[in-house]
């Protein structure tokens, strides 16, 4: 039998999309590689799953992503998105303008998702992973890694990006959608711990602390994020770095560029207070070792050591509100929660989804190069793309 549409990948992109296309009453067939539908969307926030934002445009997503971003919100944007979710029956809250289920378990959003599968008896076959896809005359032929063959009329991509893999990402769609014609931009880890120099992180390793982090590109200044910095045996992570991190990250690995980050260690206070408060506690005979006490937690103290000891007054803060770290790389895709590139957005129909390269061939979710913010909008994209991919697929 030749299916209306077949979609590759049963995440959240791949989910929402053969909701909507079974709605539409269209013949489909959900492929999935893995034993399970939504792997990545169970570990979703923690397991708690944000999985949408209040305040949803385009100036969340990457540059090169906006003009089909806010083509695709402009459709179908946040009201139209809870939307779906009321009709799916997830009952979710707002905190800081984050959307979360009311059971804070990301395995209630996919439960909801997998009983509407089950109800509009949409197929799904596992343990399919979709190598080759070609086009005929009729629409395309798809073949699995175990050489099973299914033909459809239309096509949906949505297998994702290339973070986390022991949750399913995977290169083979790329390179699909590159024999097709498609451009890809390089894929590199996102929202991703980093890699720094020298002894600091490692003495420091389990300490978070409050920061202001700069990402500091050939000298100039690219990014900064406010929030909870972790220094880790080899690095950094904590959610201000990981804000950053996606500059960083392309900078290194697609520019073999000069990366550093700059980090105000103590961002409640200005750098003038700061010397005349160690000038007030040297003038009131304080021992080096106490000079950070209150400032900073104890263990800066073995870090700190030869500037405490000296006293010196000019270089401390300049070093507690302006601490250099040369990052020497990221911590790659299996602690990435996102992929920045994929699929160039330009070759992609900004109202359909529809790659106007491939007639028939709708692309969705994270395998196309549109990368969010943290804060619920990688999922928000997803959801958005694969129900619109969905419809006009469904309606060509
Ligand atoms: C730890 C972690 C936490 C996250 N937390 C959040 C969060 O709280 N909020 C948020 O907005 N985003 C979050 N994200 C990002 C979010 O999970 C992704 O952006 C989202 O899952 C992308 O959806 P997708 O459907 O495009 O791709 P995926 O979720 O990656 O799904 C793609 C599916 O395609 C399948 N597949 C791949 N290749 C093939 C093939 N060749 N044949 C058949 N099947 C294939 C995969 O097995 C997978 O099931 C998080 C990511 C991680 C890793």
């Amino acid at each position: 039998m030749t299916y209306d549409i077949a979609i590759i990948g049963a995440g959240p992109a791949g989910l929402t999309a053969a909701i909507n296309a079974a709605s539409l009453r269209k013949s489909i067939i959900l492929l999935e590689k893995q034993n399970s539908v939504g792997r990545k969307l169970s570990v979703c926030g923690a397991g708690r799953c944000n999985f949408l934002n209040e305040k949803l445009d385009e100036s969340f997503y990457n540059n090169a992503a906006q003009k089909l971003v806010k083509s695709v919100f402009g459709q179908f944007g946040k009201n139209e998105i809870l939307e779906f979710f009321d009709k799916l029956g997830l009952k979710y809250y707002s905190d800081q303008g984050r959307f979360f289920p009311v059971t804070n378990q990301s395995a209630s959003v996919l439960k909801v998702l997998e009983i509407w599968l089950k109800k509009l008896m949409v197929p799904v076959e596992l343990g399919f992973e979709v190598v080759e896809v070609t086009k005929n005359k009729d629409g395309f032929l798809i073949k699995s890694k175990a050489s099973q063959k299914i033909s459809c009329k239309k096509i949906i991509f949505a297998t994702g990006g290339k973070a986390y893999p022991a949750l399913g990402s995977s290169l083979s769609l790329y390179d699909v959608a590159a024999k097709f014609g498609h451009s890809i931009i390089t894929p590199v880890p996102a929202a991703v711990p980093l890699v720094v120099k020298g002894p600091f992180c490692h003495f420091l390793q389990g300490q978070k602390i409050y920061a202001k982090v700069k990402c500091v590109i050939d000298n100039k200044m690219t990014a900064q994020a406010n929030g909870e910095m972790l220094f880790t045996k080899y690095g950094l992570s904590g959610t201000a770095i990981l804000d950053i991190s996606e500059e960083a990250s392309i900078a290194i690995n697609r520019y073999s560029k000069n990366v550093k980050i700059e980090v105000d260690m103590v961002p409640f206070i200005d750098k003038e207070k700061l010397e005349s408060e160690l000038t007030k506690r040297i003038n009131n005979g304080f021992n080096g070792e106490d000079l950070i006490a209150g400032i900073l937690p104890n263990k800066f103290v073995k870090v700190l050591k030869d500037l405490l000891e000296e006293k010196n007054i000019k270089a401390l803060p300049s070093v507690l509100k302006g601490k250099i770290f040369d990052v020497l790389g990221t911590r790659g895709w299996n602690e990435a929660e996102f992929t920045s590139g994929g699929i160039n957005t330009d070759e992609v129909d900004e109202k359909t989804l529809e790659s106007k390269l491939i007639k028939g061939l709708y692309l969705a979710g994270e395998i196309l190069d549109v990368t969010g913010s943290r804060g619920g909008y990688n999922l928000a994209w997803a959801w958005a793309s694969g129900y619109l991919g969905a419809k006009y697929a469904a309606n060509a």
